[in-house]
């Protein structure tokens, strides 16, 4: 493992960590972020931390492979989510599990978002699917977030949070904050006869042109 990537990684984790706690997307120490090392390892939030008072050596590196983590701080118990992730979608480099009120709100009703919103089909590829009841921390969980991932950076886990995925960890953060928002959409479009479905076509266009040609690359 590179030392240096990882201490990168960890300030990274941190500082992000700190951002979503203040953003109102997580509360209290609810809520999970990582950042990818190289391919067999990753940085993760330590479990049940309050994020205020985080600093980067807090962040954990686990294996992604075996779940073994060094330090003397325990990772997010969502680490095998996490690690699951990793290990099915070599492009992700960081991701974000929050339990944000609108998308809970969704998850809780165990419903999908349909595709209805220009930002969200661009970012998280199109309708946001719901992965199955889960005990938290599980295998079985992992099994169904990646599933609901495929082809996404975006997914509901039902009752419990979203989940969202990026090349980078900031591309994951502002997914999670357009998934949130979505939902909120999504919720106060059932009052006016509900939202209207963007075609396939022009979901694959907007989904091309954020991953090809979107911002200064
Ligand atoms: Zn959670």
């Amino acid at each position: 493992m590179n030392r240096e990537k990882a201490k990168l990684m960890q300030i990274d984790v941190c500082s992000t960590a700190q951002s979503m706690y203040h953003s109102g997307l997580v509360a209290g120490t609810w809520g999970n972020i990582s950042a990818r090392i190289d391919e067999d390892y990753m940085v993760i939030t330590p479990s049940g931390m309050n994020y205020d008072s985080l600093c980067p050596e807090d962040m954990v590196v686990v294996d992604l492979n075996t779940l073994e983590y060094e330090g003397n701080l325990k990772p997010s118990i969502e680490a095998i989510v996490h690690s699951a992730i990793y290990k099915d979608r070599p492009e992700v480099n960081g991701i974000m599990h929050t339990h944000s009120t609108y998308a809970l709100t969704v998850a809780a009703a165990r419903k999908t978002i349909p595709p209805i919103c220009d930002d969200q089909v661009q970012i998280l590829g199109g309708e946001v699917r719901l992965a199955a009841y889960t005990m938290p921390g599980t295998k079985e969980m992992a099994d169904e977030v990646v599933k609901a991932l495929k082809e996404r950076a975006g997914a509901l886990i039902a009752n419990h949070g979203a989940i969202t995925v990026g090349r980078t960890l900031a591309e994951a953060y502002t997914g999670s904050q357009v998934l949130e928002k979505t939902a909120m959409v999504y919720i106060n479009c059932q009052s006016i006869g509900g939202g209207v479905e963007i075609s396939q076509e022009d979901i694959k266009f907007f989904h091309d042109f954020f991953m090809n040609k979107y911002g200064q690359r």
